[in-house]
This record gives C-alpha cells, sequence and structure tokens, in this order.
C-alpha cells in the first residue's frame, strides 16, 4: 500500500487526503494550525469561466494540460466527494461548479459564490428579490450594526429588508460577533419575511439563513473543525531526500516517512510562502515564479508592481507540471515524489473566482497523483 503524507491541513489537504484515500493509499495528514481556509467568508468560489481559465498559461488548472471536458468532469467528481465527506461530518454544502449565485456578508455587500453552507444558501440575494427580509440585530454586539446591514440590502440590491433588534442578556460586557458562536437562533417577531441572521447561530428556524463573514468566520470555523479530524498537530520543519526523492518530512519531535508526498500548506496565512525581499518558499527552497518568470529574478521590477498594485504579490507561487510536481527555479522537477497543490501555488487571483476552486481540484488530483505515484 502506498504511503502518502500530506502537509497542510487547510482545504487542498483535506481534498488530497479524500482522493488518496479514495485510491488505496495510507495517508497521513499533517498540519501546524488552521490557515486561510478557517478565515473564509462562506462563499466558496469554484470557477467562473474554464475557456478564460484555460487561455491563462500559468493558471494552476490550466497548467495541468487538460480541456474543458477534463477539468470538468474532474471537479464534478472533486466536488460531489467533497460534498458527501463534509455531509458525513455534519457541514451540508449546497451549490455546484456550474451554478453560480450572489450572497450578502454582515455589510450587506455581496460576494459571488458557487458553493455555500446550507445554512447560507436560502440568502442567495435573487431568491429573496420580492420577499420581505429582516435583518436580526443583537444589541449588545458591538462590531455589527443590523440597520445599516438592511439599509444596504435595499439600497445596494433592491431589497425590502428591515432590521429587528433581538436583546440577548446574558452575553458578556462590550460583546463582539464571536460571543454568539455556538448559540440558539433567536426567534423574530416579524412574521411572513425571510429572517437574515449574522453568522455563528445554530438552530435556524425554517425561514432563517446566516449572512457571509469577516474574519473571524464562523463558517471558516465550522469547515475547519470539519476537516480537521485526524490530523496529527505538527510543524514539519524540513524534508530528508535522496536521489532526486523525497524520504521523510521531519518535524521537532519526530519524523514522518511516506512513499509520496504533497505539499498544501497555503499562501502567506497558511505559511507555504515567506514575504520578504523575495517572496520564497520555505521549507524546500521550491520556485517561486511571477507569470512564469522566477521572483527572485525580477528584482526591483516586482517591488513596483507589488507598490502598484497589492494584488501582484497574492498571484505570485510555486508552479507546477501537468502532474503537480512543483518546479525548481530553473524549471525542473527536483523531487519525483513530490506534489503541490492548493494557495501555494501562484498563476490565480488567490482571492478571485477560483478560491477554492484551486485549492479543491489540485489537492484532488494531487492527493490521486501521489496515491499512484504518477
Ligand atoms: C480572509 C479570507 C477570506 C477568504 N474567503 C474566501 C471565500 O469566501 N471564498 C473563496 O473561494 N475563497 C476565500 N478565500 C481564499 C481561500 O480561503 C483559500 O484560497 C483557501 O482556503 C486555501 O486553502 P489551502 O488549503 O491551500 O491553504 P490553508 O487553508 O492556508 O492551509 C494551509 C495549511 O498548511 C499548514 N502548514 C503550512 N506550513 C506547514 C508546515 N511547515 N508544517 C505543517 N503544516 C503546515 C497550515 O498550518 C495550514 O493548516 C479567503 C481567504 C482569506 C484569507
Amino acid at each position: 500500500m502506498t504511503r502518502v503524507l500530506v502537509v497542510g491541513g487547510g482545504i487542498a489537504g483535506y481534498c488530497a487526503a479524500l482522493a488518496a484515500r479514495r485510491d488505496g493509499a495510507e495517508v497521513t495528514v499533517v498540519a501546524r494550525a488552521p490557515g486561510a481556509t478557517a478565515l473564509y467568508a462562506g462563499a466558496m468560489e469554484i470557477v467562473d469561466d474554464l475557456d478564460s481559465v484555460l487561455r491563462s498559461p500559468y493558471h494552476p488548472l490550466a497548467r495541468l494540460g487538460m480541456d474543458a471536458v477534463g477539468l470538468a468532469t474532474e471537479l464534478d467528481g472533486a466536488i460531489s466527494t467533497l460534498q458527501l465527506a463534509l455531509g458525513k461530518e455534519g457541514l451540508r454544502l449546497e451549490g455546484g461548479w456550474r451554478s453560480r449565485g450572489l450572497f450578502a456578508d454582515i455589510h450587506g455587500l455581496a460576494r459571488s459564490a458557487n458553493v455555500v453552507p446550507d445554512s447560507v444558501a436560502p440568502g442567495e440575494l435573487g431568491a429573496l428579490s420580492g420577499k420581505r427580509v429582516a435583518v436580526i440585530g443583537v444589541p449588545e454586539v458591538g462590531d455589527y450594526d443590523a440597520t445599516s446591514t438592511a439599509q444596504a440590502l435595499k439600497e445596494l440590491h433592491g431589497i425590502e429588508a428591515f432590521a429587528e433588534d433581538i436583546s440577548i442578556a446574558d452575553l458578556p460586557q462590550g460583546a463582539a460577533l464571536t460571543d454568539l458562536y455556538g448559540r440558539r437562533a433567536p426567534a423574530p417577531r416579524a412574521r411572513g419575511a425571510a429572517i437574515a441572521y449574522p453568522p455563528g447561530f445554530t438552530n435556524l428556524p425554517a425561514d432563517g439563513f446566516e449572512l457571509l463573514a469577516s474574519p473571524p468566520s464562523p463558517h471558516g470555523w465550522r469547515l475547519q473543525q470539519a476537516i480537521s479530524l485526524g490530523a496529527v498537530a505538527a510543524q514539519v520543519m524540513s524534508f530528508e531526500s535522496a536521489r532526486g526523492r523525497i524520504t521523510a518530512a521531519r518535524a521537532a519531535s519526530r519524523a514522518f516517512h511516506a512513499d509520496a508526498f504533497v505539499l498544501a500548506t497555503g499562501r502567506h496565512i497558511g505559511g507555504g510562502l515567506q514575504a520578504g525581499r523575495t517572496t520564497t518558499e520555505p521549507l524546500l527552497g521550491l520556485g517561486v515564479f511571477h507569470e512564469g518568470v522566477p521572483a527572485a529574478g525580477l528584482g526591483t521590477r516586482l517591488h513596483h508592481l507589488k507598490y502598484l498594485s497589492a494584488a501582484e504579490e497574492m498571484v505570485l507561487g510555486v508552479m507546477t507540471d501537468k502532474r503537480l510536481h512543483p518546479l525548481s527555479e530553473e524549471g525542473t522537477v527536483p523531487y519525483s515524489n513530490l506534489y503541490a497543490a492548493g494557495a501555494v501555488l501562484g498563476g490565480y487571483e488567490y482571492s478571485g473566482p477560483c478560491g477554492f476552486g484551486v485549492p479543491i481540484l489540485t489537492g484532488w488530483l494531487a492527493g490521486r497523483f501521489a496515491a499512484r505515484q504518477e
């Protein structure tokens, strides 16, 4: 049986573990701490336009060398397996990569998504049109204002929204949204309206839905809890290798030996990339690229680009071949049994329309390639 070690406990590492186990591998996941997955707003963006993805030569999904039909088939498999697995952990997701909707956050601002938790799904803005929407406020909570959310829903999206404050007497002084986490949703007085709750409550009524979050995010925290079961808490400090293959990942107190390794260490929040004068990949010194050019060689031009737009930093990352083997700065494959997945990869907009699509699909494929040692 192939032994696969996945480094990273975010959504990419989880999908890699799912796929590798499905292919019969013995999988260990090592994670230092929650990363960006635990902060996501609650709106999974998978992909908007496969053809435009395939036209971007450095996009991680284009680099897989598949056509639109191949990518679509893999997305179907990855998303449905993920939905099934998370459903078993009690986290039900609705939607699919082919559907898209708009969902409001706690400020009433809209974000588009392909897949959302079932507690968010009824708040799709198109589905709310023509309905009255009660936005629940909690006067004891200082960092959220239902009146301004209702006003934004009205002005920005034409929704007939109004605020309804419900006091929760046993909240601590100076309470914040995080203090609502895990509490039972209070019942509103308004009748016959859809009910928008700030995220975090449980047991929502039939007409209730949760708004999207800004960090810290109850949606992210629930997802992180659902995917963390069974992961070993440890920080990989280095790898051992021989003759172009990784043999072990070393943490402070132990070594993890395996036949194949998946690097799903995330971007700056996860710790997979380190920003500095030059952005680097800290564990193996893999190449970090900006539009196909090693970042280290771009010198001051990249600094100027980053000065003009912070987004330039967010497209930097590791580059892979068709089998998700990460490349060295010289463009060669340094380790034949190493695969990379998720936000550690560059070439796409981290907070754009593939925010979850890249981690899910590259994680899924990296897990499969690792299990088969392709
Ligand atoms: C605030 C915020 C909100 C977002 N909201 C959305 C959204 O609503 N929709 C959307 O589509 N996208 C969103 N994104 C983007 C999305 O969350 C990320 O792209 C995605 O979660 C990345 O997943 P990942 O598994 O690649 O990385 P992470 O989730 O960052 O996971 C990396 C993992 O690697 C581990 N790790 C790193 N180094 C080591 C090491 N040396 N040893 C052991 N473990 C290690 C980390 O501890 C962590 O567990 C958001 C991002 C942010 C920051």
